[in-house]
């Protein structure tokens, strides 16, 4: 048996393996429209959403840039904030549609500073701010409501967050937090088969978008949005993507939300305090930011992620991510997202830290 821990795209459970298996339906079909129908509104009650869901039909990054290409013009002013890899990519997304672009850089394994966020919002306006939820390279939620707070006080910018490896993992609020656009995909905390991303808007967002009607390129949302009012999509859906991301929806609400987020709660609370004590790895986020999906551990300088993965992988069956970027060597990344037992998690973490203290006593100390 493989023990999956990686970061996405996670395990799938047996339903929605069967699901993905079963003949495509017809995108024109009364069939699809009432399933379209039923699951874009299932994915707006998982973040309390006001408008159904659009499903694109790509990873979580079309989904970003999709959601970029419709928000952001040559003209827009915008302020990135990031921490970490998937921060990064926000910005190079948006540098590709406006020069105007202020990326203010925390360091990897913290959040954001909220009183360095409210000088930059004090020395100049912006029309799009854009950050992540779950830095997934680091192992950190960032405090997305009081960053909304925040910028809410000083401006009236759209305001996307990257909810890519927390959808579905824990609760997220998109009118509580007043956010403008959140992008998801069905590869990680969903339990989905990867290739659909899962963008919500806030009717202010979708005004915005309606301002551009002769915008036909795949990657604007408003063909998107269009076909959303009419419980539909404007081009061939991933069907069968479509039809394991049914499966799972319905499985994440047979579990019941406060359970599900509890177990993942559980999850991320196990692998910090299995390692709390650990000479040769210490957790990547402070306690009060630490990801429920993604449990991050800094290695001490001797080891390096990429043998104590394959080592993992070869001898015994589990799989997991090394850090990304500069990080690669020096951090190795737990995913507990979707379909997982607490005790799978518990297995892991025993031969995890088993192979960590080999390593470290073929190093001599
Ligand atoms: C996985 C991930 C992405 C990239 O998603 P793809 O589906 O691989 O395109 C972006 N942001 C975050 C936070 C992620 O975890």
């Amino acid at each position: 048996m493989i023990n999956n821990r990686n970061t996405g795209p996670t395990p799938l459970p047996p339903s929605v393996l069967i699901a993905m298996a079963q003949q495509p339906l017809s995108h024109r079909s009364m069939a699809f429209r009432e399933a379209f129908t039923e699951v874009t509104a299932q994915l707006a009650k998982l973040v309390n959403a006001t408008e159904p869901a659009l499903l694109l039909s790509c990873s979580g990054t079309g989904g970003l840039e999709a959601s970029i290409a419709s928000i952001v013009n040559i003209e827009s002013r915008v302020l990135v904030l990031t921490a970490g890899n998937y921060g990064d990519l926000l910005a190079r997304i948006a540098g590709r549609f406006t020069a105007n672009l202020n990326v203010v850089r925390f360091a990897p394994g913290e959040s954001f500073d909220l009183s360095v966020l409210q000088t930059h919002l004090m020395q100049a306006s912006y029309d799009v701010v854009l950050l992540t939820h779950s830095e997934s390279s680091t192992g950190i939620y960032h405090p997305v409501a009081s960053v909304i707070t925040v910028i809410r006080a000083f401006s009236d910018a759209l305001v996307l967050v990257d909810t890519i490896s927390s959808l579905g993992a824990t609760p997220i609020d998109m009118a509580a937090w007043d956010a403008d656009v959140l992008v998801g995909a069905t590869q990680k905390g969903l339990m989905a088969p990867a290739g659909m991303a899962v963008v919500y808007l806030s009717i202010r967002a979708q005004h915005y978008i309606e301002q551009y009607p002769d915008n036909h390129t795949y990657m604007h949302l408003r063909p998107w949005l269009e076909a959303s009012r009419q419980h539909s999509v404007p081009y061939t859906p991933a069907v069968n993507v479509f039809q394991g991301l049914q499966a799972a929806m319905e499985l994440i609400f047979a579990e019941g939300l406060p359970d599900r987020y509890q177990r993942h709660q559980k999850a991320s609370s196990r692998c910090r305090s299995f390692f709390a004590d650990s000479n040769h790895v210490r957790c990547f986020a402070a306690p009060q930011y630490a990801s429920h999906s993604i449990t991050a551990l800094y290695l001490s300088d001797a080891l390096s992620a990429s043998v104590i993965k394959k080592r993992l992988e070869d001898e015994h069956h589990i799989m997991l991510s090394t850090g990304l970027g500069p990080l690669k060597e020096r951090v190795i990344r737990i995913g507990h997202m979707g379909h997982f037992t607490l005790t799978e998690i518990d297995d892991a973490l025993l031969i995890v830290s088993n192979v960590i203290s080999q390593e470290k006593s073929a190093y001599g100390d």
